[in-house]
């Protein structure tokens, strides 16, 4: 045997434990995205801020290249730009250098940071020893020694950026993708810059010095190129943005198709005549390189954003699961909840109301208001059968009562309220059963009013029924419990006596006959009456039974009557006499 409830129980704390389970699942690992793609995009930030450092160092070789190129005019001002420019490259690294503090003291790190410092020192000497001769006497060698002083540093710039970025990839595998895309846009700008700068070297130089700025003018489109088309190139796929792939078109348009191709052109023909001047050169290469510079930074910028974006939704993702399963254990709470209170508890209120019902009580329970609709209707079911049952207790009930009634009227005598012939004869058997089983003596009296025509006669019938019933009243009440007194004719009586001898038998009816004598037995007239009576005795374990018993008492009542009435014989005839006679 089981119980539904248990069942019901169990099934909800299996749907409970596995909604917890799954849900936990899904929180930690939401969570545990959720702190990826955090970490991720603060250390991307970070990183950007290294980046923003390598630019600058790139982008202090413009200034740095239109102050070596001056005329002692401009010298000034492009020394103030320089200076200004150089403030903001310093600001940068110390930003830097204030982030990445931890990961600079580590010595590759650190080796390579020092170098980058050292080197960026060492082009800037350069370039201030160029730029500081006046014009006319300006050594164009001094000028690209400057520039190349200032790619070292550069280069020292990026290698450092490079181990950094291992360094952070190890940590955050997952920012590989965005770093290495990042460190490849800022190459490319950065590489797309020295293009220019060797193609403005050779039209400035001496011929002989020419083909070492070709040579290095090649490798470095070698670079480019394979830079755009392995990495660059794909940040539309890494990051599908509109903004980005414009920028990869205006990558490919502004750069590829226009500013590298004027640059290749005038390197081609920096011999002839009508070959571009440098600064020609520079006023239309320099702005073909914006929308690299511009996709550089929105790579980065966008990199970060998809990481907050899936950080974002890792949150939601998390959140979710914590509302899903805390709403489906919720669920699952209001479904125990509501089953108990609507089902098993007023079924448990039926039971007890059945067994109280099948019990004989059937007062009205209280209401049971929270039971659902099916279960009330078997409450309902049971208000109808309590009904039935209480209108079947009351007919049952009366007929009770009839039936006492019916019995008492079938077994009374009307006039006199006593026993009838019937109901005696009903009863003597068990009472002579009995006086056998405990040992007792019995007496049956016979008795009957003397001349009781007389007073018929006399008086009338209605004072006659008076005088029975006064007569009844006095025998009934000199008799102790357990005596039985009936009418069995007209004026006859029986009595039934228990526990009793011959002797006192003689005695309490002459007691009695003395006493009817005396005892006026109708109101108004005062009229008092004599009998006679006749009794037989009935030892236990007498073979006598009623007819006998009855026989013998009526014939000494006979013998009462005969003797002159107003007597009490308890002797002299018996079944043997009888038989004698
Ligand atoms: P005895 O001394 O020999 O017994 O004489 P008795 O007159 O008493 O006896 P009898 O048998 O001659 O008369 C009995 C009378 O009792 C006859 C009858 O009318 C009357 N009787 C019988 N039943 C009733 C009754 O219920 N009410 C009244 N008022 N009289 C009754
Ligand atoms: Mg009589
Ligand atoms: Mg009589």
């Amino acid at each position: 045997m089981f119980r539904i409830q248990h069942l019901q129980w169990m099934g909800i704390a299996a749907a409970a434990v596995g909604s917890l389970l799954l849900g936990g699942s899904s929180a930690l690992s939401n969570f545990a995205d959720y702190q990826r793609h955090s970490h991720a995009a603060s250390e991307l930030e970070r990183f950007s801020v290294l980046l923003d450092a390598a630019n600058a160092i790139s982008a202090e070789r413009g200034p740095a290249n239109s102050a070596m190129g001056a005329t002692d005019d401009e010298r000034v001002e492009r020394q103030n730009e320089l200076t200004a420019k150089r403030a903001q490259t310093d600001a940068a690294i110390q930003r830097m250098e204030a982030v990445f503090q931890g990961v600079l003291s580590d010595s590759e790190c650190g080796a390579a940071h020092a170098q980058l410092h050292a080197r960026l020192a060492n082009g800037r000497e350069q370039v201030d020893f160029a730029a500081n001769v006046p014009f006319a006497e300006r050594d164009p060698f001094d000028v690209s020694r400057g520039i190349m002083a200032m790619f070292t540093a550069a280069d020292s710039s990026m290698a450092l950026r490079d181990l950094v970025s291992g360094h952070i990839m190890r940590e955050s595998p997952d920012l590989a993708g965005a770093l290495m895309l990042a460190n490849s846009a800022g190459t490319l700008r950065d590489q797309e810059g020295r293009l220019g700068s060797y193609v403005v070297m050779a039209l400035l130089a001496p011929a002989e010095r020419d083909p070492l700025y070709l040579q290095r003018m090649r490798a470095t489109e070698g670079i480019i190129k394979n830079l755009w088309s392995t990495n660059v190139s794909m940040a539309a796929n890494l990051l599908p943005d509109p903004e980005i792939v414009e920028l990869v078109k205006a990558v490919e348009r502004d750069y590829f198709n226009d500013a590298l191709i004027t640059a290749l052109d005038a390197a081609d023909m920096h011999a002839a005549d009508n070959s571009l001047s440098a600064a020609q050169l520079t006023e239309n290469y320099v702005p073909g390189m914006r929308s690299s510079e511009q996709l550089r930074s929105a790579v980065v910028k966008h990199s970060i954003a998809s990481l907050h974006r899936n950080s974002e939704d890792a949150l939601r993702g998390l959140i979710g699961s914590v509302l899903l399963s805390g709403g489906i254990l919720a669920v699952l709470s209001i479904v125990a909840i509501a089953f108990r209170n609507a089902l098993f508890s007023p079924l448990m209120r039926l039971h007890d109301e059945v067994i109280a019902l099948a019990g004989g009580d059937h007062g009205e329970p209280k209401r049971v208001r929270s039971a659902a609709v099916e279960v009330s209707d078997i409450f309902g079911g049971l208000r109808v059968l309590r009904k039935n049952l209480t209108e079947k207790r009351a007919l049952e009930e009366e007929q009770r009562r009839l039936n006492r009634r019916l019995r008492r009227l079938a077994e009374t005598d009307t006039l006199t309220g006593l026993l009838n012939r019937r109901a005696l004869l009903s009863r003597v058997d068990a009472m002579f059963r009995r006086a056998d089983r405990i040992g007792e003596t019995m007496a049956v009296v016979l008795f009957d009013i003397d001349h009781f025509k007389y007073v018929n006669d006399t008086h009338g019938h209605a004072v006659g029924d008076e005088v029975l019933s006064g007569v009844a009243r006095l025998v009934d009440s000199t008799l102790r419990t357990g005596d039985t007194l009936a009418r069995i004719g007209g004026e006859e009586f029986v009595l039934v006596l228990r526990r009793v001898d011959e002797d006192t038998v003689a005695n309490m009816l002459e007691r009695l006959r003395i006493q009817l004598s005396e005892t006026p037995v109708q109101g108004k007239l005062g009229l008092t009456v004599t009998a006679s009576f006749g009794a037989a005795m009935r030892p236990a374990g007498s073979a006598m039974d009623w007819d006998e018993m009855f026989s013998v008492a009526d014939q000494r009542l006979y013998i009462a009557k005969g003797t002159g009435r107003n007597r009490v014989v308890v002797q002299g005839y018996s079944p043997e006499t009888r038989q004698r006679a």
